[in-house]
């Protein structure tokens, strides 16, 4: 197995030396046991040719074979070096991969919600978290989706979401301002239009799934911790590559943003998945609440009841007149 590709399948986020490709570092995973205080800045270095690992943060260190030997048992996989067998095709793919998609950032480091008494949160951990809290995201959330920040470099000042393909690749972030004074409320590293924002637990879902696909991750986020499987579109509307990704699937069920161009966005996105044969059903928010990033859990559980709309020609036309009557400032069909 190749090292690289075992971190992905595992979610394990890596940075690569921006001058020497050989020189890796990954959080290290040895720190707590080694009764150091956690490791959310990527202080475990090591050298994928020759196996010498060293973290500066608990002293752990080691030499190959020893360091694939720890890498497996902590992250059960099967390593014997950081070259496994690839053949050519998957090659090829990963050539292709990393042409469209860019690494981890320089500066990503994870986020930290608790403190503790040997490591405070700092200031912009802090500003971060309480951005989050704001939005309804969960501790659980942040450490499962591994969601982390950066402080220089192009997402100075943003909270970062890894991003992973159905195949559980690496293929980028999408940062969150939690400034309120960027010019850009988010950035994404190039190449995440062809890929959904969650998308790679799709891949343990059966093709019966009923599907959720929401505009942005914290809608996606506000689905799941209602109990729905969710996945978030990465741009503005469907692109090729992401409906292939939805092949399995059937039931798609669309969570609308209740706006204009959310409005817009949603015909689009079902038109496609109509031609494409899937059963499309589009979710609109109650209570006058905007998407279901606003929603609390109990409203999402009644408007994916209660406010659900077979997606088929008069249903469209009805989303376009609503779009009309939100800018005139009345009340659409489904409030
Ligand atoms: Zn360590």
């Amino acid at each position: 197995m190749n090292l690289l590709r075992a971190l992905d399948s595992r979610n394990v986020l890596y940075r690569q030396h921006q001058t020497n490709l050989n020189e890796i570092s990954i959080c290290c995973p040895f720190c707590e046991e080694r009764k150091e205080s956690e490791d959310t800045r990527f202080r475990l270095g090591i050298n994928i040719q020759n196996g010498l690992a060293h973290c500066f943060n608990c002293g752990w260190k080691a030499r190959a074979p020893y360091t694939w030997e720890a890498l497996n048992r902590v992250f059960n996989v099967t390593l014997e070096s950081a070259f496994g067998e690839v053949d050519v095709a998957q090659e090829e793919e990963e050539k292709e991969h990393q042409q469209i998609f860019e690494p981890l950032p320089q500066g990503f480091c994870l986020l930290r919600w608790q403190e503790t008494l040997k490591a405070p949160l700092d200031e912009f951990e802090a500003a971060a978290k309480v951005y989050l809290e704001r939005r309804g995201v969960t501790e659980k959330q942040v450490r499962q989706k591994k969601i982390g920040y950066c402080t220089s470099g192009k997402f100075a000042y943003r909270i970062l979401f890894p991003v992973w393909d159905e195949t559980k690749k690496f293929c980028g972030v999408v940062g969150r301002d939690w400034t309120g004074k960027q010019k850009l409320r988010y950035l994404n590293s190039k190449g995440l239009e062809k890929v959904f924002y969650n998308a790679h637990k799709m891949a343990k879902w059966t093709g019966q799934v009923h599907i959720y696909l929401a505009e942005g991750i914290f809608d996606a986020l506000a689905l799941e911790r209602a109990g729905e499987k969710s996945v978030a579109l990465l741009g503005s509307s469907l692109t090729e590559s992401q409906l292939s990704s939805l092949q399995k699937f059937i039931n798609i069920n669309l969570m609308a943003d209740a706006d204009g161009p959310g409005l817009v966005s949603i015909l689009k996105t079902a038109d496609i998945l109509s031609d494409a044969e899937k059963r499309v059903k589009v979710i609109f928010p109650i209570n006058g609440k905007k998407d279901a990033a606003e929603m609390l859990d109990g409203e999402i559980k009644k408007a994916l009841t209660q406010n659900n709309y077979s997606y088929d020609a008069q249903l469209a036309f009805r989303i376009r007149h609503a779009e009309e009557k939100l800018k005139m400032g009345e009340k659409p069909f489904w409030a």
